[in-house]
């Protein structure tokens, strides 16, 4: 492996998939661009519709993207043959699904589920029998073994959901909501699995998830908005720098006391997406002027088409929901400075649109 592949271990670049349905086309990713190294953990947050799905098919050689550019582990995506692409999935990928009836086989035993998948891969029955009892150990099913999915609890089923996925030893574990059926300290248990999986065997994990607490336990998380990543959340270190890796999402035991710090992210040509809401705060409507300023780039509403402010609501149930949606920042609290209080002001005031 050389060191070029680890730090762009996923490279995605203006990625486009589109379906078409009847005389309809769908854009589910509309020029997406993302990069991760090798051994990052991240989480996909969006809207419902948003693509998330659709982006972590593409990563895991479910299904093609329409255009775009798109490498994990050193491999065109976009230039593989269907035959190759079958083998890429069957050799580099694992996927948990939220639904453990997607992950398991009902009439099989855990150990017979997890077998079947080392079979299919390849494997020869030594080394099945070896691998099988290691992955039973490292996610801690050894002695459930021979049940079946119906007679364990949900938890434990996604345990054996997981040793399934890492059967074939992938190199990237997807998961769409693998702790979605679940209550928070299983949930809490499976994200502690996951993370020690991924330091014992090198793995690379990209899930996509709804609730803002597991985001919060990933290294990074990338917020996907009308099939483009629009911003990502990352931890900073006392000195500013981003945290990386394990030390990144080690708050699970409290070691690192690191922020989240929320960032728009810009795509190789440099465009940004506001979004919608931080738009209409801001006032800006079709057209924006930019300016540079000490410190950075300002942009403004353009006063011929800025967006008015109508009607004020309540000041009750304060939250900074609108600025980010996985802050780990507390909310507001009484001592603002003015330039504070006339933005939190703007939060609660009811916006139409000029026309
Ligand atoms: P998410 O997982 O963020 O909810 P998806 O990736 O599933 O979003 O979907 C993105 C968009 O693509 C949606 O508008 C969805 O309806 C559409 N879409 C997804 N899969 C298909 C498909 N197989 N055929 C047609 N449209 C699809
Ligand atoms: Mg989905």
């Amino acid at each position: 492996m050389t060191e070029h592949n680890d730090e762009h271990f996923i490279s995605a670049a203006g990625l486009v998939k589109i379906f078409r349905v009847a005389d309809l086309e769908v854009v589910a990713l509309q020029g997406l661009d993302l990069e991760a190294s090798r051994g990052e953990m991240l989480a996909l947050v969006g809207p419902s519709g948003s693509g998330k799905s659709t982006l972590l098919n593409a990563l895991g050689g479910l299904d093609r993207p329409s255009a775009g550019r798109l490498s994990v582990d050193g491999q065109n995506l976009l230039k593989l043959t269907q035959q190759e692409l079958t083998h890429y999935r069957r050799t580099k990928v694992g996927f948990v699904w939220q639904q453990t009836a997607r992950n398991l086989l009902p009439y099989l035993s855990a150990r017979a589920n997890i077998e079947l998948l080392m079979k299919l891969s390849g494997l020869g029955p030594r080394e099945t029998k070896q691998w099988v009892d290691e992955l039973l150990d490292a996610v801690g099913m050894t002695e459930y073994a021979n049940q079946k999915p119906t007679q364990l609890s949900g938890g434990q089923q996604q345990r054996i959901a997981i040793a399934c996925a890492l059967a074939n030893k992938p190199t990237i574990l997807l998961g769409d909501e693998p702790t979605g059926e679940v209550d928070w300290p299983t949930a809490q248990l499976i994200l502690g699995l996951l993370r020690d999986l991924r330091e014992r065997y090198g793995l690379t994990i990209v899930m996509v998830t709804h609730d803002p607490r597991v985001a919060e336990q990933t290294d990074r998380v990338i917020a996907i908005r009308d099939g483009q990543t629009s911003t990502e959340t990352v931890r900073v270190e006392q000195d500013g720098s981003i945290a990386v890796g394990a030390e990144a999402s080690n708050n699970g035991d409290g070691v690192a006391q690191l922020h989240a710090e929320e960032m728009i992210v810009l795509d190789s040509a440099g465009r940004l997406q506001i979004p919608g809401d931080q738009r209409a705060l801001a006032r800006i409507g079709r057209r924006a002027k930019v300016e540079l300023v000490d410190g950075g780039i300002l942009i403004r509403p353009s006063e011929d088409d800025a967006i008015e402010i109508t009607e004020q609501t309540s000041d009750n149930g304060a939250d900074t929901a609108y600025r980010s949606l996985y802050s780990n920042e507390p909310p507001p609290d009484q001592e603002q400075s003015v330039k504070q209080k006339k933005q939190s002001r703007w939060r609660f005031l009811r916006l139409k649109r000029n026309s």
